[in-house]
């Protein structure tokens, strides 16, 4: 019972950390990145794509670079020619290695 109210203290943690406070503009075309085409605390931290064979991060301050692609308009629309960029985002883990903080750095052009 314990473990499940952690489990949900975190996920809300995580949620009040997972919108960007600010727009990125693409390197590649100029135009806006949109919170739904860039990297968040959900993908990353909470659906464990930093995780590297069931080691996971604690009591660190910690830079991210995130690939994802460029993907959507502003209005939601797929582009005709998807890019892939590289995000860079300032994490800090405490010493149970939960998320409280994820923030987006840079946007750059990814490979
Ligand atoms: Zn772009």
């Amino acid at each position: 019972m314990k473990e499940m109210e952690e489990k949900e203290h975190a996920e809300k943690g995580i949620d009040s950390l997972s919108k960007p406070k600010s727009a990125f503009v693409c390197p590649i075309c100029k135009t806006l990145l949109t919170d739904t085409n860039l990297v968040d605390a959900k993908s990353v931290v909470q659906d464990n794509l930093y995780y590297v064979g069931g080691v996971f991060i604690a009591d660190s301050h910690v830079y991210l670079y995130c690939n994802f692609e460029h993907r959507y308009t502003e209005e939601g629309n797929t582009l005709e020619n998807p890019h892939p960029l590289i995000a860079k985002v300032k994490t800090i883990f405490d010493k149970k290695g939960e998320c409280i903080c994820f923030d987006i750095l840079e946007v750059h052009p990814g490979k």
